[in-house]
């Protein structure tokens, strides 16, 4: 069945208005005619069934019919990675999304080519990747913030999985002796992280520095096994 993000709120009997995109979609692509159902989430009231109650020129009306699925998050694990050239971070965005990252970070370090990223653009991959994966919730992209920032205004309590190329303890025994809770991974630009940087990182009391293999990854495909990995050392991949 259809599954549809939508801006509005999911409740029983509740008008819901997709927007003019999603409203084509549904009639133009699908052929979705009135009556016929399709899911509904907005990450914050759970999977509702609709049926669609009205065919607009400005667009169709959905009424919510039944909650098929609660609302429910998955383990708390963020990625912030680099700012990298656009196809690798539009990449790494619907794979994080797929592989159940809750937040996706972008993170402007010393090496970060200066660059203009659409979040409208990363916004909308996130999107289209949780209608498609079946997940309740859209991760939040977050705009590029300096690294040293983000470690200034460091969350109590969350650690921090800090892949780092030039070595570290192999990942997956690392995160299954450290346990779960909320984490975050850090991946770096092509240029990878200065050595005044790898530095800061590794003295920090909530990092795990980890490797991830003796091969250099890009920056999208090491995200991509970092959380992996780690979904498999304490996320929900034994449920
Ligand atoms: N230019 C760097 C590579 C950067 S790769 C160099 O040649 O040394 C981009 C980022 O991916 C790195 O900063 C790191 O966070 C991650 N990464 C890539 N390969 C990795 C590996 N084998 N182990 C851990 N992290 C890796």
């Amino acid at each position: 069945m259809i599954r549809l993000h939508v801006p509005t709120p999911l409740s029983a009997d509740a008008a819901v208005l997709p927007t003019l995109d999603q409203s084509r979609y549904l009639t133009q692509v699908m052929r979705l005619k009135l009556g016929d159902s399709l899911l509904a989430f907005n990450g914050r009231d759970g999977e509702w069934r609709c049926i669609i109650a009205e065919i607009l020129k400005k667009g169709v009306v959905l009424r919510a019919e039944e909650l098929v699925r609660p609302q429910a998050m998955g383990p708390d694990v963020q990625l912030l990675i680099a700012v990298v050239k656009k196809s690798a971070l539009e990449f790494a965005v619907e794979k994080a999304t797929e592989l159940g990252a809750r937040r996706v970070g972008l993170v402007v370090t010393h090496r970060t080519q200066v660059q203009h990223v659409r979040m409208d653009r990363l916004d909308a991959i996130a999107i289209e990747a949780a209608e498609q994966t079946g997940r309740l919730d859209v991760p939040m992209i977050d705009e590029p913030v300096k690294l040293a920032d983000l470690l200034d205004g460091w969350e109590a309590g969350r650690r921090l999985m800090f892949c780092d190329e030039t070595g570290g303890a192999p990942a997956a025994a690392a995160l299954a002796e450290a346990g779960g809770g909320p984490w975050t991974i850090m991946i770096g630009p092509e240029g990878g992280f200065s050595p005044e940087e790898r530095e800061r990182l590794r003295a920090l009391p909530f990092t795990t520095a980890v490797s991830l293999g003796p091969r250099i990854l890009r920056a999208d495909t090491a995200a991509i096994a970092a959380l992996t990995l780690w979904q498999a050392a304490v996320g929900d991949w034994d449920r």
